[in-house]
């Protein structure tokens, strides 16, 4: 799986050596045994389909369907696969209604979300060749992006949401593998972003997705598929419960009654898992 650190490692007397932010903020998350994640049951989330009313997004190669009908769908499917999982489940936009980037940051903080996460598709119109999948969080302080999209990317910013870069990279890591089984390997990255302000001013964990490009012929004929959509869903709900779902191992060793009857053994297989890098 590819990951884009920040800074070129670098070969000193024929030894590797990685940037110390790097280390820090990237590999060390990913190789850390030490759970940071809540430990809490009722575990809320707010999932964002981007887009929507006005601002279409990306048009689909395959004629007049837009971005913004995919993410909605992705979105619907992946609220009833976490609600199903006992997960509270939010999303900032319910219908074709167009929302303020600053209103979905609102909306996951007044429903006090645990985790954000926000879903796209991509494209590179006119190139029709380019495809696969990104996963994004935001670039930790210090550190220069992957993706700067013409923003300027001042290095020495900190904005809230850095407080979560650890958690940010292990979540983006873990449903960016399980997506990549779903999309045969089409795998642009885990990337780092400034720019996003639906990411950097979450209070929580918070990821943006780019499922695919509407702009390549087979990707878009896939992203047009209800059942596409589907997997796409049920991956990022595999990811999302593989690194929330950790609470379950700390709950049974409690070993209290009312806690332990809602764990599934789907759930506790799920928490034995901890993402590696690859
Ligand atoms: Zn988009």
């Amino acid at each position: 799986m590819e990951l884009w650190l920040g800074f070129a490692p670098q070969l000193i007397d024929n030894q590797l050596f990685v940037n110390a932010l790097d280390l820090k903020k990237t590999v060390q998350p990913l190789l850390s045994a030490d759970t940071i994640w809540p430990t809490r049951t009722n575990r809320i989330i707010v999932i964002d389909p981007g887009h929507g009313g006005e601002d279409a997004g990306a048009k689909s190669i395959l004629g007049n369907r837009y971005e913004k009908e995919f993410t909605l769908d992705w979105a619907r499917r992946l609220a009833s696969l976490l609600t199903a999982k006992g997960w509270q489940v939010y999303l900032t936009r319910a219908n074709d209604s167009d929302l303020a980037l600053s209103n979905r940051v609102a909306v996951a903080e007044q429903r006090k979300g645990d985790l954000f996460v926000s879903l796209h598709f991509n494209s590179a119109a006119p190139n029709e060749d380019q495809a696969g999948l990104e996963t994004y969080c935001l670039t930790p302080s210090g550190m220069p992006s992957s993706l700067t999209r013409s923003f300027e990317d001042d290095l020495t910013l900190t904005f809230p949401n850095n407080s979560f870069d650890g958690q940010n990279v292990q979540l983006a890591c873990v449903v960016h593998r399980a997506l990549l089984r779903v999309n045969g390997n089409h795998d642009r990255g885990v990337r780092r972003a400034r720019f996003p302000a639906v990411l950097r001013g979450q209070q929580r964990p918070a990821i943006l997705i780019e499922g695919g490009y509407l702009s390549n012929r087979r990707e878009a004929r896939l992203i047009s598929e209800p059942g596409y959509r589907q997997k796409l869903a049920q991956a990022v709900a595999n990811g999302i419960e593989e690194v929330a779902g950790r609470d379950h191992e700390i709950v049974v060793s409690t070993d209290d009654k009312n806690q332990r009857s809602e764990l599934s053994p789907e759930n506790l297989q799920g928490s034995s898992q901890r993402p590696v890098a690859r």
